[in-house]
């Protein structure tokens, strides 16, 4: 594992076995699993953080098995870990403390789908691409689309805040929660929020919990916000000399007024891994640009503009229209396999997920190439331009280069923050952010937000060593 352990009070082994016994004998053992290979599966995501191997995992598959599960960990003094997919990229589903891992990934009915109020209540290990497929044959449309989508879940995307392509147009995934049910550690059951468009009732306690990398509480149902299916979609690729006319043609298009659905970046190292793959990606292009419209009626105007902002003055090396479906499919399916297939080009990877506002994408580029430049480190960035979202990777195969790759990583923050940009777009900071946070938030605003999680969780049992470790924040 890459990144190192946190360091945070470990549970009792006594107080572990009498938990797990506890747990095991009120919930029934088909929902407590202690078996090796589970435990081991339930250490780790698609992180490179380090975990300490859970005593059990505990698979709920109702809400009262949820509450009773956080109301025995906390008499027991026990962490627990929510998970859901296990796709997370900061550590968020890595039980850090060991203790119990509590999995919402049977909980995964859709309870109801609704037309006329144009939502859809669902438990929290509904696979995201499943939702989509089940709202769309009504006709309506759920946009937050992380690249994860067949393997990742909403608990997870609700719990990190998840974007993905389409959050370009559409926003992520918090501006499709309505509401929530969720326990808290010891056993309590929220409701939040509402069932209506509208509503100022309290505190916004849904949006608190959304993004909230599963330390304040766990998800048993979440009421999210549909839209219409839109029924026209054309799909357009930019190919580039380098990186910088293609986040010039960023510009231009948002710049001029357009709003496509997507608009996703990638640079030359990621291009040649993509070949790799097999792909036929033109051999001269260095960057590629995939921008995706949508609407109600003929999309021809708007296709129009978009090529001529895509040609940037004739300095595109080519613009090319996806013919049919099967073609915008298979181009997204190149896009969706970019984090493994990038994966190959070295023996360790790791990817960052800042953001800058769009204005400052040519500038961040810029930096990028100087910081790879400046610590000898190999890079590739990939992401969601349209949002300024790149996914900046760095790449080593020498154990000795991986000082070398914590200062590119501590100057890319840096830099971040400096063009007023923040640390994570939609991965959420979990372990492996922690130490950066302070370069982006005042140490008033951390205790603040310290104060909440222990209203929430007084003992610190739930999901210990993330966002905020225990050993406090190391100075950057
Ligand atoms: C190839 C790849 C592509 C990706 N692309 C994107 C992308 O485009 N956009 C994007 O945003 N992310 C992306 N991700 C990251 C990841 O898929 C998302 O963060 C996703 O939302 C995690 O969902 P999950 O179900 O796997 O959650 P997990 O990894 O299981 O958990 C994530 C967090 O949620 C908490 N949690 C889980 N279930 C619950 C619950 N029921 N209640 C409360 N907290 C809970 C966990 O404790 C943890 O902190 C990608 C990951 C991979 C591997």
């Amino acid at each position: 594992m890459l990144l190192a352990c946190p360091d945070v009070p470990l549970p009792k082994e006594d107080a572990v076995a009498r938990c797990v016994a506890e747990l095991d004998r009120r919930l029934g053992p088909s929902k407590v699993d202690t078996r090796e290979a589970t435990r081991l599966s339930c250490a780790s995501d698609e992180s490179d953080a380090a975990g300490r191997t859970p005593a059990a995992v505990v698979h709920a598959e109702r809400t009262e098995d949820v509450a009773l599960a956080l109301e025995i960990a906390e008499r027991h003094d026990v962490p627990v870990t929510p998970r859901a997919g296990g796709t997370g990229r900061t550590g968020g589903a890595v039980p850090a403390a060991g203790g119990v891992v509590l999995s919402t990934a049977t909980l995964s009915r859709v309870l109801e789908i609704s037309r006329g109020d144009l939502l859809c209540v669902v438990e929290p290990g509904v696979v995201t691409a499943d939702l989509h497929e089940a709202v769309e044959r009504e006709g309506l449309f759920y946009p937050p689309d992380p690249n994860s989508l067949k393997t990742c879940m909403i608990g997870g995307n609700v719990a990190e805040n998840a974007g993905g392509p389409r959050a370009f147009k559409y926003g992520v995934t918090g501006a499709y929660v309505l509401g929530l049910e969720a326990c808290l550690m010891g056993g309590r059951v929220l409701s939040t929020g509402r069932r209506t468009v509208k509503g100022v009732t309290g505190y916004d306690v849904t949006s608190l919990l959304v993004g909230s990398e599963g330390t304040l509480a766990v998800f048993t149902k979440a009421t999210l916000r549909l839209v219409r299916k839109p029924p026209e979609i054309a799909t357009v690729l930019g190919l580039y000399h380098d990186v910088a006319a293609c986040a010039e043609a960023v510009q231009r298009i948002i710049g001029g007024g357009l709003v496509p659905r997507c608009l996703e970046l990638m640079d030359g190292r990621t291009l040649e891994a993509l070949r790799a793959q097999g792909a036929a990606v033109d051999p001269r292009a260095g960057a590629m640009l995939l921008a995706e419209i949508d609407g109600d009626g003929p999309l021809d105007d708007h296709l129009a503009r978009l090529g001529e902002a895509l040609e940037l003055g004739g300095r595109a090396l080519d613009v090319v229209a996806a013919q049919d479906a099967s073609q915008r499919a298979r181009l997204w399916e190149a896009r969706r396999q970019l984090s493994p297939a990038t994966r190959k080009l070295a023996k360790h990877k790791l990817s960052e997920d800042i953001v800058v506002p769009r204005t400052k994408l040519v500038e961040l580029l810029a930096e990028v190439d100087r910081i790879g430049a400046e610590t000898g480190v190999a890079y590739l960035t990939y992401g969601h331009a349209g949002d300024g979202n790149l996914h900046v990777n760095f790449l080593w195969n020498d154990d000795a280069e991986r000082e070398s790759v914590d200062r590119a990583i501590g100057l890319l923050m840096r830099a971040t923050v400096a063009l007023g940009g923040t640390l994570s777009g939609e991965h959420g900071i979990g372990i492996a952010k922690a130490e950066y946070l302070p370069l982006e938030q005042s140490s008033e605003l951390i205790a603040l937000q310290q104060d909440l999680k222990r209203v929430f969780d007084p003992r610190g049992l739930l999901n210990p060593g993330k966002i905020f470790p225990a050993g406090g924040h190391r100075s950057c």
